[in-house]
């Protein structure tokens, strides 16, 4: 059933916005590159969360953290379904100040606001900080968790880059698996979700427009390439007698605009986004190249039309070097 509102327009103090998004990202800041460093389910992480907690208490809401690490800051009846205002907290490496905490830090002022000009609720409102959003465990965690859609074997076995245990990083905060599981919310509970997010490409600004809404999440493919050739002395190996892994690499990268004009949309994405070559000397014929290659769509047809095609490019390729 649809429901009718008059609307009212109150204004948020883009000051108290701003000293907050300053405050909160010093938390994992890095003097070198100016970057964010706040990895989900980190010491640096939980003391931003503290710190919102802190704030989320001061402004007098019901203020808790659930079994991942989620922090909720609730205002009004505690028995009705939540409208919920949030967004992640942690950070990717380097990340930008604006990422996410923009979304928590403005349902903070608007709840603010609201008590402030003793505004009557129809629903109550959550303020929801989401954990380990950015994937340093490979999924979505905290949104994972609301929404129920954990799995006990994945919580058991993810691991970060460097191997740590997904369960030891959240014993380390007194959380586990079990936790994890019993963090889900019945929709019943959630009226709407709604979520600030600062764009992440250079579209809006391109175009000069101050906001736009999101249609979609894109797919996403993510493959480890390998290729072989052979590593030889760069000075004694005729050019015509080579088996050069990276030339390879760039003969395939050569493809990528042609596959996304042939098989994908303005929406399709593929990106070459970290290298090794090996031996990795400068004189000596790279013998093995390993790349990733990470395919985004909205579509998941196109994104799979997307992935055919460069196993194709792949594998022609990879004939033409042996
Ligand atoms: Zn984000």
């Amino acid at each position: 059933m649809l429901e009718t509102y008059s609307v009212d327009y109150y204004s948020v103090d883009i000051g108290r916005i701003e000293a907050d998004l300053y405050e909160l990202a010093k938390f994992g800041y890095n003097e070198v590159d100016k970057g964010i460093y706040r990895p989900g389910l980190t010491e640096i992480d939980m003391a931003a969360r503290q710190w919102l907690m802190a704030k989320f208490r001061a402004c007098g809401l019901a203020t808790s953290m659930d079994g991942v690490g989620n922090v909720i800051g609730r205002l009004g009846a505690s028995d009705r379904a939540a409208v919920v205002i949030g967004s992640h907290l942690d950070s990717v490496p380097c990340g930008g100040m604006f990422d996410g905490s923009l979304g928590v830090l403005v349902g903070l002022e608007c709840l603010r606001v609201i008590q402030e000009q003793n505004i009557e609720l129809r629903y109550p409102i959550e303020v929801i900080a989401t954990s380990e959003e950015e994937g340093r465990f490979g999924g979505m965690l905290g949104a994972q968790a609301l929404a129920g859609d954990l799995k006990p074997d994945w919580l058991e076995s993810a691991r970060d880059i460097d191997g740590e245990f997904l369960k030891d990083a959240l014993a380390k905060f007194n959380m586990s698996t079990h936790t994890a599981l019993h963090s889900r919310r019945t929709p019943e509970s959630i009226h709407a979700f709604v979520e600030l997010h600062i764009e992440q490409g250079p579209v809006l600004e391109m175009e000069q427009k101050a906001i736009g809404v999101v249609e979609g999440i894109s797919g996403i493919f993510k493959w480890l390439v390998k290729l072989i050739g052979k590593a030889d002395h760069a000075g004694t190996s005729p050019m015509h007698m080579r088996s050069d892994a990276f030339m390879g690499l760039a003969s395939f990268a050569n493809e990528i605009y042609r596959i996304i004009e042939e098989e994908g949309t303005d929406k399709s994405r593929l990106t070459i986004g970290r290298v090794e070559l090996k031996p990795g000397n400068p004189h000596t014929i790279p013998g093995e190249v390993d790349f990733s290659l990470v395919g985004r769509d909205l579509d998941e047809a196109v994104l799979e039309q997307l992935a055919n095609a460069c196993r194709k490019a792949l594998s022609a390729i990879a004939v033409v070097i042996d």
